[in-house]
């Protein structure tokens, strides 16, 4: 499925998408629509902020962007040939406006806005520490700390400043900030999360995904390198390596099913990917059958693989509603029940009597799948097949993908069979960790120096966890400094 279903206190959650452009006439028009592509990397709330030459203008909403951000009178209040946006996910106490970036203070230096993809893992210590020395903050998102750090940095160049605030962070972030003169990005030393540079007829693009290219007619220039800065003025885009080179750990969870199955990453196709993950699938652990159904939207690409490479007939035996709003889907589990039934039914004409393979991208707390393997028996399937586009999800993520903490993983606490029990499947098989690394196009997962990060399914963390390690799991529940939103 695809909202996320996650939207309990479980911890600060910032799963975003992050567009900016430098020096183009209706520079917010253009980002609404970079924003709009990638509203499937958070739906909770988006920001824009731009600059006209004299001044910043903020606009931020909570809600999809399609919904706040195309009327004229929103983007006239946005005027500028530069600007940079953000669009949010985060799961603590529903957010609030005071959280919601990107975020913007007027600095000794000028004014600054920074917009974040990520999770900051030492942000609270940071934080911390700032409010020992009279910084005050306004929200609890780790993105403010950012501010902090460039507010406080002791370097004189606006530039050095920023390289100055970055080094101090741990953890997974894929920035794009804005001063009166310049755009900046930088991707974390590991590039955990994605960041790409494009180009409209000269302007410079900073985006989350290759998507949010297209849908302007921009063309895509490059990934921006794992702990690189980039600097765009008017001069030119400068390129900054100012961190200890590290071997890349890019988040292989975006290939499985946060990125856009359309957009490149990392110079591979998304949809691709997933597909051979289902061929994957189908060699590693096929099953008599008469049918693959995917679970629609994020199991389609994997099932259209399993069925090529099984040479079964693939099929929509599950319908999905594109037309229920996050907002309808409510933080408690009753609701989030409530919730699948109104997003899926099943397609009994297609089901009745067969034998079902049934995919879907992953395996949470188990909800969905309970749901809709429920579904596809009440259409009258015969057999019920459940194959997982990945290897059990065993970790909470500390970099910026929302997943609940751990004790709530189902595969954190029961073996695949206890599993097949729970969510009452004939069969049940995960993509192995291997298998998942293949289809990305790696031989095999270098076990002392994997290429991905893959700590949500193995839980090798490749940054240090500082917050979390200082206050144990109690870190995840609660959002940073502050406690209320
Ligand atoms: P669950 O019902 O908790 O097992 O959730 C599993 C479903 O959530 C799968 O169908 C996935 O498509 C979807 N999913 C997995 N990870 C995420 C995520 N980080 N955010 C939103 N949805 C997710």
């Amino acid at each position: 499925m695809d909202e996320t279903p996650f939207g309990d206190a479980d911890s600060l959650h910032e799963e975003c998408g992050v567009f900016g452009i430098f020096r183009r006439t209706d520079a917010s028009a253009l980002v609404t629509l970079g924003l709009h592509a990638l509203q499937h990397r958070g739906q909770e709330a988006a920001g824009i902020v731009s600059f006209d030459g004299a001044q910043f203008h903020i606009e931020r909403h909570a809600g999809l962007i399609g919904d706040n951000f195309t009327k004229q009178a929103v983007l006239e209040r946005l005027p500028g040939d530069c600007a940079i946006g953000h669009t949010r996910y985060s799961t603590t106490g529903g957010g609030g406006l005071r959280n919601v970036q990107p975020f913007f203070a007027e600095l000794s230096a000028g004014g600054f806005a920074v917009a974040h993809n990520g999770n900051i893992t030492n942000a609270r210590t940071v934080q911390r520490d700032l409010q020992r020395r009279g910084s005050i903050f306004s929200s609890t998102s780790d993105t403010e700390t950012i501010l902090h750090l460039v507010a406080t940095s002791g370097a004189r160049r606006f530039v050095d400043k920023f390289i100055d605030a970055v080094s101090r962070l741990e953890g997974a972030f894929s920035l794009v900030g804005m001063s009166p003169k310049k755009m900046v990005g930088v991707r974390d030393p590991l590039g955990i999360r994605p960041l790409v540079l494009g180009d409209l007829e000269g302007s410079p693009i900073l985006a989350s995904e290759t998507c949010a290219l297209d849908i302007i007619g921009a063309d895509f220039v490059r990934d921006i390198e794992p702990g690189e800065v980039v600097v765009v003025t008017e001069d030119g885009i400068e390129s900054l390596f100012p961190f200890q080179a590290r071997r890349p750990r890019f988040c292989i969870f975006e290939y499985v099913y946060f990125a856009r199955p359309d957009s490149i990453v990392e110079g591979r196709n998304v949809y691709e990917i997933r597909k051979r993950i289902g061929a994957e699938l189908a060699r590693e652990s096929g099953v008599e059958a008469d049918l693959v159904v995917p679970v629609p939207d994020s199991g389609v690409p994997a099932a259209i693989g399993y069925a090529q490479a099984a040479n079964l007939p693939f099929e929509l035996g599950i319908i999905r509603n594109h037309y229920v709003g996050r907002t309808f889907i409510q933080p408690s589990d009753a609701i989030r029940h409530m919730g699948v039934k109104l997003k899926h039914n099943a397609n009994r004409e297609v089901l009745e009597g067969k034998r079902i393979v049934l995919v879907d991208d992953s395996i949470v707390r188990g909800t969905t799948s309970q749901k809709i393997v429920r579904m596809v028996r009440e259409a009258g399937a015969s057999e019920v097949h459940m194959r997982i586009a990945s290897p059990p999800t065993r970790a909470s993520c500390f970099y910026g993908v929302d997943t609940p903490e751990q004790s709530k993983l189902l595969a954190s606490h029961m073996s695949v069979e206890e599993m097949a029990e729970f969510i009452h499947v004939d069969s049940l098989a995960f993509l192995t960790i291997d298998g998942l690394y293949r289809a990305a196009g790696e031989p095999e997962r270098h076990h002392l120096q994997p290429q991905f990060c893959d700590a949500c399914f193995t839980g090798d963390y490749p940054t240090s966890l500082t917050d979390h390690d200082a206050n144990g799991d109690k870190d995840r529940e609660l959002p940073l400094l502050g406690g209320i939103v």
